[in-house]
């Protein structure tokens, strides 16, 4: 194990700092030694280390969760439920430490860290709830003498592939209405950020959840992702991250049929009609924008705002991105923590260039100066064929891009292939109306920069993905129907 002597961020439960993965109830290594280093993004120092695992190991996962499943799945729903509960209060308990293992791997500001502990703890608390409301259906029969009944049952092994930029929340809406659907699952957390993963793994087994039903994989992404999607055993993989790995993933499960759900990439716009708020419009922006400093797939990348209060807006909200503190995550002033690796700085360097040359000013901000950070940069002027209207820029950088009617801004926030979340600032109900109808994305937020939570349906239309997490619905991703049809009676 890793010592917690190395670490910036103390730990009062050094139990939770791991670095060996728990399979079938057992933690361990892998046999051939091999290991990955997991780097602290502001200090650029190795901070602990997770097992390269082998083939034949990940096919050893998949056979302890298939053997988990039959009696996970013939669990009492209320049982599997107290387990969740148990958890989530478990989870809870070690916020602190939680959120000091994300700020050392993932680098974003500890209070962050914290409410992310909160809002993906949040997932494991409702799916506790709802593993006792899988409710079934009687349909009134055609023909008499006949019962119509529709049963709910559990998808079968599933796996869960997860990113780096909410490495706890994005497991937590995965791992938790699975096991409360009476799935097993394997996950596979990104490998710059699976300290918080592993904890969270020591916490479950600590609730009791028993061995085999929820295991670990770590080692090389590639290797794991054609295991998982050619084993006739996992029925279904839940993915969140990027586009491309999530079409390469969907195009290699097509031949053993499983279901997927895919949280991909998004190209969030943010409309400001000239009848809105001007203080809730920089707050909306100043949250959908630069949260997790803008690593996110649901930050707003395209800022549009119409002419009326374009000179306004960009001027307080300058003032506004001018006063973020860049530095170290776990220094309580930061607003601004590191992005997670240089090649990020670069993307962010490469949107802000690029929005330069094609003819925008910066308001605020500038250029990285060296290492992982990024500081909080705003340009207006932006044009349309800037990159950094057209992909996620996935860093701090926000540009501002003006338009003149109602018409013309739905049009541009929909001129993207990606529809995941967008945002607008209105007061007007006709606006308003008007917007949240034309927009196409999965989810809106009207006058708010932040809307998720565990109990509405997150996730994307067009090449945002498919299925929902959180809420019921999330549920059902992991739930198969069984139509009984009982004749003779
Ligand atoms: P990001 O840009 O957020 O790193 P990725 O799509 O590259 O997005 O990564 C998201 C998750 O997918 C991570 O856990 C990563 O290790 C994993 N991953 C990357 N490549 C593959 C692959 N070929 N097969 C399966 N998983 C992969």
């Amino acid at each position: 194990m890793a010592s917690v002597a190395t670490m910036r961020g103390h730990l009062t439960n050094s139990s939770l700092l791991r670095s060996d993965v728990l399979i079938d109830g057992k933690w361990k290594g892998a046999a051939s030694g091999a290991k990955i280093d997991v780097e602290d993004p502001f200090t650029g120092q190795i901070v602990g280390s997770i097992p390269s695992l082998a083939a034949d190991e990940v096919h050893g996962a998949i056979a302890a969760a298939e053997t988990a499943f039959i009696p996970w799945s013939r669990e009492m729903n209320r049982h599997r439920g107290a387990l969740l509960r148990r958890w989530y209060e478990l989870v809870m308990a070690n916020q602190e430490d939680l959120a000091r293992l994300i700020t050392l791997e993932n680098g974003k500001p500890l209070k962050e860290a914290r409410a992310e502990i909160a809002y993906g703890a949040a997932f494991i608390e409702y799916y506790a709830d709802e593993a006792g409301r899988i409710f079934g259906e009687t349909i009134p029969p055609l023909v008499p003498g006949r019962q119509l009944l529709v049963e709910r049952e559990p998808v079968g092994v599933c796996a869960a592939i997860t990113p780096w930029n909410f490495p706890m929340a994005m497991l937590t809406r995965k791992i938790a209405p699975a096991l409360a659907a009476g799935c097993t699952m394997l996950i596979k957390p990104a490998s710059q950020t699976p300290l918080s993963a592993l904890a969270l793994l020591v916490l479950a087994e600590e609730a009791g959840i028993p061995a085999g039903v929820l295991n670990i994989v770590t080692g090389k992404a590639s290797m794991i992702g054609d295991i998982l999607t050619a084993s006739p055993v996992i029925r279904k993989i839940s993915f969140t991250g990027s586009t491309e790995i999530g079409a390469q993933l969907m195009a290699k499960s097509a031949p053993t049929i499983k279901r997927l759900s895919l949280e991909l990439g998004g190209n969030a716009p943010l409309l400001i009609f000239d009848d809105a708020d001007i203080d809730l419009a920089i707050e909306t922006a100043m949250v959908a924008k630069f949260r997790n400093s803008g690593q996110s797939c649901v930050a707003a990348n395209r800022i549009y705002v119409q002419r009326g209060i374009h000179d306004t807006f960009v001027k307080a909200f300058g003032d506004r991105v001018r006063a973020m503190s860049l530095g170290d995550g776990f220094d309580p002033a930061t607003d601004i923590g590191p992005l997670i690796d240089e090649a990020g700085v670069a993307k962010v360097d490469e949107h802000l260039e690029d929005a330069l040359s094609h003819g925008a000013e910066i308001v605020a901000g500038g250029k990285s100066q060296g290492g992982h950070m990024s500081p909080p940069t705003l340009v207006s002027g932006v044009s349309s064929k800037a990159a950094l209207t057209r992909e996620e820029t996935f860093g701090p950088l926000a540009g501002v891009i003006q338009f003149e009617t109602i018409d013309e801004g739905i049009r541009l926030a929909n001129d993207t292939p990606f529809g995941l979340a967008a945002y607008f600032c209105s007061s007007s109900p006709a606006t308003i109306a008007k917007a949240s109808r034309g927009i196409e994305s999965g989810m809106v937020g009207i006058n708010t920069g932040l809307i998720s939570t565990a109990v509405v349906p997150f996730g994307g239309v067009k090449m945002s993905g498919l299925g929902r997490e959180g809420s019921r619905y999330g549920l059902d991703e992991y739930l198969n129907m069984k139509y009984i049809c009982h004749a003779g009676l």
